[in-house]
């Protein structure tokens, strides 16, 4: 089977061993991720997140310079939009942080809220801008979305239950959940996985047996 389609990651050049088509290499600087091509604002009219071209390696365009050299090939380019939740991005970002998740207690948290309408309208921008911007040159989009739910954070211990923001409150009514019997029994539910994941660090630290199966914890 030969390969037909290159899957354009943003952040793919700043491997190590560079590019294969471009040659592109990263120079050992400080790199911020963000997109790697040119976008037309007018995606963007209806959402607080417009800028996030990124400058880490000046105006490298990697949809204008890899994409006719995929098709020479006779492969199709496909552009991955990866929007993993990242602690540095509301730095990066402007307004970023104002789309932010918010937990059980009220915290804005790193990870985007996917019923934010300002959130949505950006993905849909990307997306609208690397099929309509370049119609011609990108195939299609694979989306890329790396992030824990509200019950896997709790339960790995690095979440406080979200999303609590004014627009998740409002869909979980408009379906008929109390928010209040959401955020309480929320509570309840971090408070034990709590318990349980300092129970969990305590054993692995005292156990000699490292790397063991971890069935033995007692149960509470
Ligand atoms: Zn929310």
């Amino acid at each position: 089977m030969g390969v037909h389609v290159l899957l354009r990651r943003d952040a793919g050049c700043a491997r190590a061993a560079g590019c294969p088509i471009t040659g592109c290499r990263r120079q050992g600087r400080a790199f911020a991720a963000g997109a790697f091509y040119d976008y037309d604002p007018k995606y963007f009219q209806n959402t607080i997140l417009k800028g996030f071209r990124s400058t880490g390696y000046g105006t490298f365009n990697v949809i204008e310079q890899v994409a006719p050299k995929v098709k020479a090939r006779g492969m199709d380019f496909f552009a991955w939009d990866m929007n993993n939740a990242n602690a540095g991005v509301p730095r990066l970002i402007p307004n970023y942080a104002e789309v932010t998740e918010v937990d059980l207690n009220g915290r804005r948290t790193s990870s985007p809220c996917f019923n934010h309408p300002d959130y949505r309208a950006f993905l849909s921008g990307k997306v609208e801008s690397l099929l309509a911007g370049y119609a011609s040159a990108v195939d299609g989009v694979a989306w890329g979305c790396e992030r824990e739910g509200p019950l896997n954070g709790m339960l790995s211990g690095g979440g406080a239950g979200s999303c609590f923001c004014q627009f998740c409150q409002a869909k979980g009514r408009e379906r008929g959940i109390s928010v209040e019997r959401a955020r309480r029994d929320t509570a309840r539910w971090a408070s034990c996985s709590m318990r349980r994941v300092r129970t969990l660090g305590r054993w692995m630290a005292t156990s000699p047996h490292s790397g063991d199966c971890c069935c033995n914890i007692p149960r509470f």
